[in-house]
């Protein structure tokens, strides 16, 4: 046997825990237990460093002045994006458009590449589990073509149903989309499979990566997929960041979105030619501080052991889980095989948004309502989940308090 293989990494989560200054918050008297990380993540020292001495020190706009101070805050700017083309295994720098995050990026593609291409008859296939920022823009864009939105159904497990999906990719699909992991299941879709099946049809794939990037390795060549779009506030970046990477070929066919500043070679009356790609998507002033925040996010996580960190998360999942259900009248939503480390339940005989107030009460922030998926709510019966979600800076000992706070706050309800 390999001895490194037997020997289990040690994940030193206080160490860990101290990076991120928020969590040595209290709340309502209560240390903070802060189980809300698939909505936004805390953020690290070298974040918040980042961002504030890129103001103090760095601060102008990118890509227009011949100044140092522009050149220093456009290199900035541009290693956001070749560190995040590196994190994502994009083959291109150029591959990468900056994002506000995913909901831009899903609508890049619903605007640029989508509407072009769609007449009636036409349709887009999503599924029953996504989030409304896979759903939405493209029922807005059917809207204004003629085509129409279907989605792929899901079983009780929260289990996507793949031979469903691929018997409906269909000639008259033109994009079929998928979140790679589900924002209320945690149900990891297994998008490799899904692409080769859309590939031999001839059928793009865009992949809503938001959930999916804080928990684990993503390389979209090795997926297969054509668009990946993710979001930087999940992934311990600052919000307002995100990206959209799509196949150069795709890029390149594709019409802006935005226009405006930064997006043109020349501009006249008689007509205007764009800048290449990726710059073509990105008009107007970006969030510049955001992304040379988002650049030390991927530099902080580089630092970690992420395997450990990710195995990590997934002894809290299980944790959680074992926890949970020795609760009478708890159901659980979720139980795909593969999951990222989000746990969705309700308590029988308790609503999920005054559990979560009375939670909040405790100090335990946790997520409660329909999640962005009401289509997902509609497949299971019920308006809204209650759900705890982890990221590797959380601890045993915070799902015991949780679970304490969850049984105290259900007798006051009872
Ligand atoms: N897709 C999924 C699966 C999500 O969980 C979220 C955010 O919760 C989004 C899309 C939207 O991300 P953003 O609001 O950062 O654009």
């Amino acid at each position: 046997m390999n001895a490194q293989a037997s020997t289990p990494t040690v994940f030193d989560v206080q160490r860990i825990r101290a990076d991120f200054p928020l969590l040595t918050r209290t709340m309502h008297a209560q240390p903070l237990v802060y189980f809300d990380n698939a909505n936004t993540s805390q953020k690290p020292t070298a974040v918040i460093e980042a961002v504030a001495s890129h103001y103090r020190e760095h601060n102008a706009n990118v890509a227009r002045a011949v100044h140092q101070l522009g050149d220093e805050a456009t290199a900035a700017y541009e290693l956001a994006r070749d560190k995040l083309a590196a994190f994502i295994h994009a083959s291109s720098r150029d591959e990468v458009i900056l994002t506000s995050g995913t909901t831009h990026a899903i609508n890049l593609v619903a605007y640029s590449y989508a509407l072009p291409r769609l007449a009636p008859g036409d349709s887009i296939l999503t599924t029953v589990m996504e989030h409304h920022a896979n759903i939405v823009p493209w029922q807005l864009v059917a809207a204004r073509s003629g085509a129409t939105v279907k989605a792929a159904p899901i079983d009780q497990r929260g289990v996507l149903d793949v031979d469903a999906y691929v018997g409906m990719l269909t000639p008259e699909v033109k994009l079929a989309c998928v979140t790679h992991a589900s924002n209320v299941l945690g149900t990891v879709n297994p998008v490799q499979e899904l692409a080769r099946a859309c590939r031999r049809r001839g059928i793009p794939l865009l992949v809503d990566g938001s959930q999916a990037v804080p928990h684990r390795p993503v390389d979209v060549q090795a997926l297969g997929c054509d668009f990946y779009a993710l979001t930087g506030h999940k992934m311990f970046g600052p919000t307002g960041t995100g990206a959209l990477w799509a196949r150069r070929e795709h890029l390149e066919a594709m019409p802006p979105f935005f226009g405006g500043g930064d997006m043109i070679r020349e501009v006249r009356f008689s007509g205007t030619t764009f800048a290449d790609v990726p710059h073509k998507f990105e008009a107007g002033t970006p969030n510049i501080a955001g992304f040379v925040g988002l650049a030390a996010a991927i530099d902080y996580l580089h630092g970690l052991d992420l395997a450990a960190a990710h195995a990590w998360e997934q002894e809290l999942l299980a944790y959680a889980t074992g926890r949970l259900a020795e609760l009478p009248g708890v159901r659980i939503f979720g139980a795909a095989p593969d999951k990222v480390p989000v746990l969705s339940f309700l308590l029988e005989g308790a609503q999920a948004t005054d559990l979560a107030t009375l939670l909040d009460l405790q100090g335990v922030a946790v997520r409660s309502g329909h999640h962005c998926a009401h289509p997902l709510m509609q497949f299971f019966g019920v308006p809204a989940t209650l759900r705890a979600s982890f990221a590797f800076y959380n601890t045993r000992g915070e799902v015991d308090a949780f679970v304490a706070a969850l049984c105290k706050v259900r007798k006051l309800l009872a």
